[in-house]
């Protein structure tokens, strides 16, 4: 019974993304560029490795409220960003985090080519704030979830204006300024850019997407 839960909820997950961001991309591209189907089918294997990770180590009961969410979130964003900062400094685990720097041209699909090693860490450090500010697991699965549904926006090649949005949440233009390979590394945040601030990894640069190829591994 929970297996053909989790499989429905990936199938309607997976297929509600791709009908809608592909649309959206060929609709209103940031950058011309193909559908790369087979870069989904690979993305989607990833997401369902990814999904079937998380919801392992986030099994357990609920008891939810609203303030331990709240908390687990800002304590979760706060060791992601630490996490992802390890990611790009730390030869080994840069070996992992590569895949979803790939070179071609940013587009959502970016958001689901994630190392099952990178997507256990991820986890990991979402259930551990869960576990600090003493909120429940299911609380973790729901901001992993959460966090994996706006990253497909984030990575999303569709034209979106910088605007003040970018200095209170993370958006497209913030991220996509995180895979710039010509400028120094910046960025690191997946949904709270005051992180990047106070740790000086900031860089509100508006980005140009001709110049976005070959990742420059940098700190
Ligand atoms: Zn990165
Ligand atoms: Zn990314």
């Amino acid at each position: 019974m929970i297996v053909a839960r989790f499989a429905l909820a990936w199938t309607v997950f997976a297929v509600w993304t791709i009908a809608v961001f592909t649309a959206l991309e060929a609709r209103w591209p940031r950058v011309r560029a193909p559908i790369r189907w087979r870069v989904i089918a690979v993305g989607a294997g990833l997401l369902f490795v990814d999904a079937a990770v998380t919801r392992l180590l986030t099994m357990r009961a609920p008891t939810a409220t609203w303030t331990d969410a709240l908390l687990a979130w800002l304590v979760a964003e706060l060791l992601l960003y630490w996490v992802h900062r390890a990611m790009h400094g730390v030869p080994w685990l840069w070996r992992f985090h590569r895949l979803h720097h790939r070179s071609d041209p940013l587009a959502w699909s970016h958001a689901w080519h994630i190392h099952p090693v990178d997507a256990a860490l991820f986890a990991t450090a979402v259930t551990t704030a869960s576990l600090i500010v003493g909120a429940s697991l299911p609380i973790a699965a729901a901001l992993v979830v959460g966090r994996r549904a706006w990253s497909v926006l984030l990575h999303a090649n569709v034209i979106w204006p910088a605007s003040m949005l970018d200095h209170i949440i993370a958006t497209p233009p913030f991220h996509h300024r995180h895979h710039r390979e010509d400028l120094r590394t910046a960025n690191f945040a997946g949904t709270l850019p005051i992180i990047d601030r106070v740790f000086g990894t900031w860089d509100r640069s508006i980005d140009s997407p001709s110049r976005s190829h070959h990742l420059k591994r940098t700190m």
